[in-house]
């Protein structure tokens, strides 16, 4: 059986990482055929400003590199979003909470914007903090969630949420969110998450994306969950390697766990294409 593998959530960083162009080619190699690009926050970019226009760039930016991850003979998914950690980032700035909001608000009628030119598929990643912070910092990340989940609502967008690690009470306040806003549960897509969460997301029909990490991957495995997808995270920054994995670590992990026998083949065509197809509708490979 031939094996495919996608990246279910990853970042490019051509200014300061390998970029798109290097990271599809090499992903290509190995079997890759899907990713989901995110944006990272304007500043990672080096784009300094604090106000809408280093947003602009921003877009410039993730739209061109889709461009690359096609030009590869990949097939891409883009989303562009508001971080909970722009929000410390602005903060310590100096920026007031209700300057950071209205700031947010612009950021999504932007990416709003794209999506109707047809150059951007969802939104994210918006959230909440995984760390502490501030409590108002934390509400204000929320009110943006809430208000990107209203314009994907409208709009027939997916969305990535950064969320913390809580489990059961994590998942169950996003769906009471999207309760409230009558979002389509399979447009909502949890990232970065382990067993705990997966658990609940699996039941209340959330899409969720789980680290290439072999301990992660292993027990959401061992679990029997069917709907994971696997995500690398892949920030893209050579200050910070290991962070998280190289979307080129996926196949390695699987392999590991195939050799194992904690999954078979069929199992693997299911997350790595099946699940993908579906989640993110895009025809398979
Ligand atoms: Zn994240
Ligand atoms: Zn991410």
């Amino acid at each position: 059986m031939n094996l495919y593998y996608s990246d279910a959530h990853t970042h490019t960083n051509p200014i300061y990482g390998l970029g798109a162009e290097r990271i599809a080619k090499k992903f290509k190699s190995v079997g890759g055929w899907f990713m989901a690009l995110v944006s990272l926050p304007p500043y990672h970019y080096g784009f300094m400003e604090s106000g809408i226009e280093a947003y602009r760039k921003m877009m410039d930016l993730l739209v061109s590199e889709a461009g690359k991850i096609r030009g590869s003979g990949l097939k891409v998914r883009v989303l562009a979003g508001f971080h909970p950690a722009e929000v410390d980032e602005y903060f310590r700035r100096g920026m007031k909470l209700g300057d950071i909001m209205e700031l947010a608000e612009s950021v999504i009628k932007l990416i709003v914007g794209y999506h109707r030119r047809g150059l951007i598929d969802g939104i994210g990643e918006v959230g909440r903090q995984h760390y502490s912070t501030a409590p108002a910092r934390l509400v204000v990340s929320e009110i943006i969630l809430l208000k990107a989940m209203e314009a994907a609502r409208d709009n027939d967008m997916i969305m990535h949420l950064h969320l913390e690690q809580g489990g059961f009470v994590t998942v169950e306040s996003i769906k009471y969110l999207a309760g409230f806003t009558s979002i389509n549960k399979k447009k909502v897509f949890l990232h970065h998450v382990t067993i705990n969460e997966a658990l609940w997301a699996e039941k209340y029909g959330f899409n969720y994306t789980v680290p290439a990490k072999y301990r992660s991957l292993k027990r959401v495995f061992e679990a029997g969950l069917r709907r994971v997808l696997v995500e690398s995270d892949h920030i893209d920054d050579p200050k910070r390697p290991g962070v998280s994995s190289y979307p080129w670590d996926i196949p390695v992990r699987i392999k590991q766990l195939i050799d194992e026998g904690i999954i078979n083949e069929e199992t693997v065509h299911r997350v790595m294409v099946d699940n993908i197809v579906e989640a993110y509708d895009v025809t398979p490979p």
